[in-house]
């Protein structure tokens, strides 16, 4: 059976310069995804017959998870699809990046404006106490912004995660020390919003 594997970067270590520093993406991706996604298969090789199962499946079901892993698979589980997701969800910066088609026009629809959607969810990011992420999810079908501490995953709450900011220190502080808020206004060049809407669009 097929253990969990971290996704290869599409782009160079660089490419996210300025925005997200050559070492951070070398060590966040090489050494913390690393971690998490060998922990959560050290974890499942307990109970080697969950390998059958995605990660969103694991996620979406954690009660279900024999009760000796269920932690692990909260965290590492958690920590490996978050950055398998946040690692397809970049991409070299762009100007006047933005989301497209309806995408674009359901953003705007939900949240007045995407200008308003922007504050939302910068406002999301900067207040997440400690180590966490923020979302744009679906739920129920409809676009909301959400926080998550930790690697605790949006799926486990029945929401399908469409883009997410993680603002764990790791993420960011080589480059910006304590100027979190810096971090995540230099994350929108960066989106790759085709891969965004992608998701969208097929759990929509
Ligand atoms: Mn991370």
């Amino acid at each position: 059976m097929e253990k969990y594997k971290v996704v290869d970067l599409t782009y160079t270590y660089d490419a996210l310069e300025p925005y997200i520093d050559k070492l951070t993406m070398e060590i966040h991706h090489d050494k913390h995804h690393v971690i998490y996604c060998a922990k959560l298969n050290e974890a499942v090789e307990k109970h080697p017959e969950l390998f059958a199962k995605s990660i969103e499946e694991l996620l979406q079901n954690l009660n279900t998870i024999p009760e000796d892993i269920r932690l692990a698979v909260k965290n590492h589980g958690g920590g490996h699809l978050h950055h398998n997701l946040f690692w397809q969800m970049l991409r070299a910066p762009q100007e006047n990046n933005k989301a497209t088609g309806g995408l674009l026009e359901t953003i705007e629809k939900t949240f007045a404006s995407w200008e308003k959607f922007q504050e939302e969810f910068n406002a999301a990011a900067t207040t997440v106490f400690g180590s966490g992420w923020a979302w744009l999810v679906l739920d129920q079908g409809e676009l909301k912004i959400t926080k998550t501490a930790n690697q605790d995953s949006p799926l486990s709450l029945k929401q399908i995660p469409i883009l997410g900011i993680d603002v764990w220190e790791h993420a960011y502080y080589l480059k910006y020390q304590n100027r979190r808020v810096e971090y995540i206004a230099n994350f929108w060049p960066i989106i790759n919003w085709a891969y965004v809407e992608e998701i969208y669009l097929k759990n929509k």
